[in-house]
């Protein structure tokens, strides 16, 4: 414990804030990965004023929290790294703790107030982020498209929201918030709320999010971004340079919000933006409100990489709508935003085209399930225990892919019309709310499936059970079929394949097939003399064709230089891991750190943190 303020009564302070709530009766369920005690205070507002200072590599100001008590002698909020100068209420110090630094969950404040408080109260905390924050990534302008201007962007999920603003940063608590930020003039700030559409000359921007959100989908950007329109609530935010191509890639996401709104209800946010940000952004997507963030490696100058607009799209309904309580219950955002997400891709682009995402989905579920059965296998339940661990471990095929097949059964038992009809009255139902597993379950059973169903669709070890149930779903992939075929002729005879047609799933599919059918180094020399797979431009693809030749040892020409380029350019941690794991298993852990040692400090810590552990990197510390 650190002592602050003043120095009266240390001991009572501490008690105060080890003591368990005074209302037994939680408001909020008790979140593992969170200091925050909502059954005595919970955050329901909060006012940002904040200065961007990309020289200090730091964000200065003010979170006017407001919060709704009951009884409440002490108030808890999260926080990592930050610098806390005062805590002030009506102007007037207040007292307050700082509790000890904990690794995974930062340090804990705890404020004081003079009396126990019931109602509003509202606590101005003046501080500054520190610049290692994890949350922010501070580029300079040679990592941008542009290369002129330096450029930040923000990660909150999981739980990183408490590295840039003391919040309670659990998604079971939602607030609503108004920001005003300053950044330097010729820059552009964009937040997950109404955003500008031009550079203000004095730098300053306002911002509001007036629809409760939880702390994971606070976000900001500031860079050199402009917008153009793509329809009546849609638009692209992006570097200049770049704006015109993901504005085109991106021009069919009216399309999809009609699907979505036509499945299950009315799209809640007013505006649907996209935000394409620099390469070292370490996911597909983030599905902020109001404004998805994205990787530019989706723009692969085809659309044939949109559907992952329609997995963050979807989010405006399973996540942000209705959140997870707790990241245990991760699953309830990212397999029903899978089960979504196929729905709006049938919806716009067809059947057929729905079902080669879905036999990728499986395939990739049953590697990484068999993997987990021999390392984790207690990580292989939706219903997933974090506590003491990283949220960001539960971001596997099982909370995305294990939920979606879940889903898929529910549906097939009961008839897709049927299970339409229950999702759109489960998300009008708990809209702006947030739901647990059990409580989930609980509404299954008593609105959808009678106990024989449950029973027979082995719902029970679908959920708490571990590996993946042999009851599967599984359809026949129409369309990778022809994809087999040619699979089959390369191999046996070395025959060309009709690739003209071929969008990046069939490419993923043959290639995946390749690995499982055992293609050795000849065959992926020919390969790559027709098909010129090093030197494609489509990110996924050179992902998936590196995760094969690396380990074959296959090092035609140019290809070593080709990696290291990509791997020094890209940030997705999602391309990163395969093909840093390629390496280890052509045992070159040389090559792999060598490259990883150039590329690291480009890299959003997000990534750092998962290639620290895959390669055994020390960091100095
Ligand atoms: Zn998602």
């Amino acid at each position: 414990m650190q002592k602050i303020v003043a120095m009266a009564a240390l001991s009572l302070l501490v008690l105060a804030c080890q003591t368990t709530p005074s209302n037994p009766a939680n408001r909020q369920v008790m979140d593992p990965h969170s200091h925050a005690r909502p059954a005595q205070a919970i955050m329901t507002h909060l006012d940002l004023a904040m200065a961007v200072d990309f020289r200090a590599k730091a964000i200065i100001g003010t979170a006017s929290i407001t919060f709704d008590c009951h009884d409440a002698d002490s108030i808890f909020l999260d926080s990592d790294g930050l610098i806390i100068h005062s805590i002030t209420v009506d102007d007037k110090p207040v007292d307050w703790l700082h509790g000890e630094a904990n690794e995974l969950l930062g340090r804990g404040i705890c404020i004081v107030p003079s009396e126990p408080v019931t109602g509003t109260y509202v606590a101005d905390i003046h501080y500054a982020s520190a610049p290692d924050a994890t949350a922010l990534q501070w580029l300079r302008p040679e990592q941008t498209n542009g290369k002129t201007q330096p450029f930040l962007f923000t990660q909150s999920q999981a739980i990183l929201a408490r590295t840039w603003i003391p919040c309670q940063d659990g998604p079971g608590v939602r607030f609503t918030y108004h920001a005003s930020v300053k950044v330097p003039s010729g820059l552009m700030a964009v937040m997950s709320a109404t955003n500008p559409t031009t550079i203000a000359e004095d730098g300053v921007y306002e911002f509001d999010m007036r629809q409760p959100i939880p702390s994971y989908l606070m976000a900001l950007a500031v860079g050199d971004l402009a917008f153009q329109s793509t329809g009546p609530r849609t638009g692209v935010y992006a570097e200049p340079a770049i704006l015109k191509k993901s504005a085109w890639e991106f021009a069919e996401t009216e399309a999809m919000i009609q699907a979505a709104e036509a499945l299950y209800g009315p799209y809640a946010w007013d505006q649907y933006d996209l935000l394409v940000l620099p390469a070292s952004f370490p996911f597909g997507g983030m599905e902020n409100p109001r404004l998805t963030f994205l990787t530019p490696t989706v723009i692969t100058g085809d659309r044939s990489l949109v559907s992952l607009i329609a997995h963050e799209l979807a989010h405006s309904w399973s996540g942000n709508l209705v959140t997870n309580a707790t990241w245990n219950d991760f699953w309830l955002n990212e397999g029903f935003t899978v089960y979504f997400e196929h729905r709006i891709m049938a919806a716009v682009y067809g059947e057929d085209y729905a079902n080669m995402l879905r036999a990728l989905s499986h395939a990739g579920l049953v590697d990484e399930v068999n993997e987990m059965m021999v390392k984790h296998p207690e990580d292989s339940k939706l219903d997933i225990a974090l506590e003491g661990r990283n949220p960001d471990d539960a971001m596997t095929a099982i909370a995305y892919d294990k939920g979606f097949h879940f889903l898929l059964l529910v549906e097939e038992a009961v008839g897709k019309e049927t299970f339409d009809a229950f999702l759109t009255t489960y998300f009008q139902d708990h809209q702006f709310k947030s739901m647990t597993t059990d409580r989930f379950i609980a509404y299954l059973k008593d609105q959808l499936l009678d106990a024989a169903t449950w029973e027979q669709i082995r719902g029970e070890e679908w959920v708490y059970g571990t590996g993946l149930p042999d009851n599967c779903p599984v359809l026949p992939p129409l369309r990778f079929e022809a994809v087999d075929l040619a699979l089959d002729g390369f191999l046996s005879e070395g025959s060309l394949m009709p690739q003209d047609q071929w969008t990046t799933h069939e490419w993923l599919r043959f290639l995946d097939q390749l690995g499982n059918k055992g293609a050795n180094l000849s065959q992926v020399t020919a390969l790559d003399g027709m098909y010129h797979l090093t030197a494609s431009s489509n990110a996924e693809i050179q992902a998936a064709w590196f995760a094969l030749a690396i380990p074959l040892q296959y090092r035609g020409d140019g290809f070593q230089t080709v990696v290291e380029q990509f791997l020094t350019s890209v940030g997705r941690r999602k391309f990163l891991t395969p093909t840093y794991k390629a390496m280890l298993e052509a045992g070159d852990q040389d090559w792999a750190m060598t490259i990883y040692q150039a590329a690291r400090p480009g890299y959003h810590a997000v990534a750092t943190q998962t290639m620290d552990d895959l390669l055994g990197f020390k960091p100095a510390s």
